[in-house]
């Protein structure tokens, strides 16, 4: 079973509009997987290093007079969207091959870039489409026609820790939310979420269009198009074929992909009233999601009696089958997961037995040479 830690990666968009017209100056600098940032009043730089840095900055910076010039020759090249799913995205994707569970997250501030990193926005499609259409591609050159493919898509957002379906029209939801139930033995999930079953790139596109469409946004000082809620998509990849016994087994996996809200504070955006309970609600949500993290890493490096609150929030009860045993995240770098691979029970037996038998003969083959 292999010990998988996490990955963080962090990305560095252009100035908007809003920047350029403060003649923002460009304090980040990034050289292979490490991130400088210079504090421009001291000089002073703070070195931090990722499992990726990526630098997708157009190049335009304040020279001393106070004008945009671009410095194409200063800065690394530009890391498109296809740069971020080979690193990222593919890694989800080998491990729902494989059975295993995986989850990506997006974080950062409202602006910051997350939703263009998952989602895109027209002709620059983000991780979730590209590693759609890369399933699918796969699905599609599969020739083994023993080998059968089941592959559900479902959207959901969390807003002020009530969960809306968006593939389901507003209207026809209940007022205070779907419920979130627990199973005895899958865990938590929503109650009433439509889990459509898909067999097309073209189907996953249309109905991420409609969910994008259908997610709450609502304006605050920040930023005009401020997005306060979380966006989870799961797909489900489930791989029917049989064993080398000849009998039916399924190999499943689960990928979350989640675009966090905006990790400002309710103080630095002026919010009041309502606008301040929503972000409480989310930091609610964003901040035990911190504390689930830290949780599994104080676990991971040998504390016992560690209670993991996922039970905190929406957000990380739903999550739960991500975070915990049997997954791959690419986000909090200090956790280590024993991910086990998602198989049928009678799998597993002959898969220990296996194992057990070549334990045994190579026992034996060490008793007979000493
Ligand atoms: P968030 O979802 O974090 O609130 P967005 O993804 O909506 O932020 O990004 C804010 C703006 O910045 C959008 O207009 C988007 O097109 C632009 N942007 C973000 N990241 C990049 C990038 N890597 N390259 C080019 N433009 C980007
Ligand atoms: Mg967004």
């Amino acid at each position: 079973m292999p010990s998988e830690s996490v990955k963080v990666a962090v990305r560095v968009r252009p100035f908007n509009q809003r920047e350029k017209n403060a003649k923002s100056k460009c304090i980040i600098s990034m050289k292979d997987n490490s991130t400088t940032i210079t504090n421009p009043a001291t000089g002073e730089k703070k070195v931090f290093a990722y499992d990726h840095s990526y630098w997708s900055h157009d190049g335009y910076n304040v020279d001393p007079d106070g004008i945009f010039v671009s410095e194409p020759d200063h800065e690394p090249p530009y890391a498109d969207q296809q740069n971020v799913f080979n690193d990222l995205g593919r890694g989800v994707l080998d491990n729902a091959w494989q059975g295993y569970n995986a989850a990506l997250f997006a974080y950062g501030q409202t602006g910051s870039g997350k939703s263009y990193s998952m989602i895109g926005y027209g002709p620059n499609k983000g991780i979730v489409p590209i590693t759609c259409g890369q399933l699918f591609k796969a699905i599609d050159e599969n020739n083994d026609d023993q080998k059968q493919f089941q592959v559900t898509f479902s959207m959901l957002e969390i807003y002020n820790e009530h969960v809306r379906d968006l593939l389901t029209a507003a209207k026809s939801q209940p007022a205070g939310g779907l419920r979130v139930r627990q199973h005895p033995q899958t865990g938590f999930y929503v109650d009433g979420l439509k889990q459509i079953p898909t067999d097309s790139y073209k189907q996953i596109q249309r109905l991420m269009d409609q969910g994008t469409v259908n997610r709450t946004t609502a304006s605050t000082d920040m930023n005009a198009t401020s997005s306060r809620s979380h966006m989870v998509i799961t797909i489900t990849f489930k791989q029917i074929y049989k064993n080398d016994r000849g009998q039916s087994t399924t190999k499943s996996s689960r990928i979350s992909l989640v675009d966090l809200a905006g990790s400002e504070r309710a103080a630095s955006t002026g919010a009041t009233g309502d606008r301040l309970k929503e972000g409480s609600a989310i930091n609610q949500s964003l901040s035990t999601l911190g504390n689930v993290i830290s949780s599994l890493a104080d676990k991971a490096n040998g504390k016992s009696n560690i209670i993991v609150p996922y039970r905190d929030s929406v957000l990380t009860k739903l999550l739960q089958s991500a975070l915990g045993g049997n997954s791959k995240q690419n986000w909090a770098k200090s956790i280590k997961n024993q991910a086990t691979i998602n198989e049928s029970p009678t799998d597993k037996l002959i898969r220990e037995l296996k194992a057990e038998k070549l334990r045994l003969l190579e026992e034996l083959k060490k008793l007979k040479s000493g």
